[in-house]
């Protein structure tokens, strides 16, 4: 049974794979959204990944349009594209939830327990944390995302 048990995780992790490629050389909502209402930058010195997140948020804080630009490593990348997917439509507080969840469980690596339900195709980031130097790639575009929502005029760094 627990040869069963690997093979699946291996195929899980080759789905999740083939999901961060196909992110990172097809970012989805690529470029500058001109309605934005919130803005952020972040940067990520450790390995070079710069993006600046454009959110859209109607009068009853809910997400209506996401967009980022910048560029980075496949990783930052495909953070950055899964992330503007899973947001767009959320209220403000569920997609901060969102957030939490995810670079909590991509700094500790605990991915196991029912939140993690909640973050579906995002669970392609966890193998990141594996790679901790990839883990700052991982959570770039969403402390900017959490930076755009205080409206911060500072960037987000993740050092
Ligand atoms: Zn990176």
């Amino acid at each position: 049974m627990t040869t069963t048990i690997n093979r699946d995780n291996d195929e899980l992790r080759d789905l999740y794979r083939e999901l961060i490629l196909d992110h990172a050389r097809s970012p989805r909502h690529f470029g500058k959204l001109h309605a934005a209402t919130h803005m952020a930058r972040g940067i990520n010195p450790l390995c070079g990944d710069r993006l600046q997140l454009f959110l859209q948020l109607d009068g009853d804080q809910r997400i209506t349009e996401a967009s980022f630009e910048g560029s980075g490593c496949a990783i930052s990348v495909a953070s950055a594209s899964l992330l503007t997917d899973t947001i767009i439509g959320m209220q403000v507080p569920a997609a901060l939830e969102v957030s939490s969840t995810l670079t909590e469980q991509l700094r500790t690596g605990d991915s196991g327990d029912a939140e993690s339900a909640q973050l579906g195709k995002l669970k392609a980031l966890f193998g990141v944390h594996e790679f901790p130097a990839r883990v700052k790639c991982a959570t770039l575009a969403w402390h900017a995302m959490n930076s755009a929502i205080r409206n911060s005029a500072t960037p987000a760094t993740t050092e």
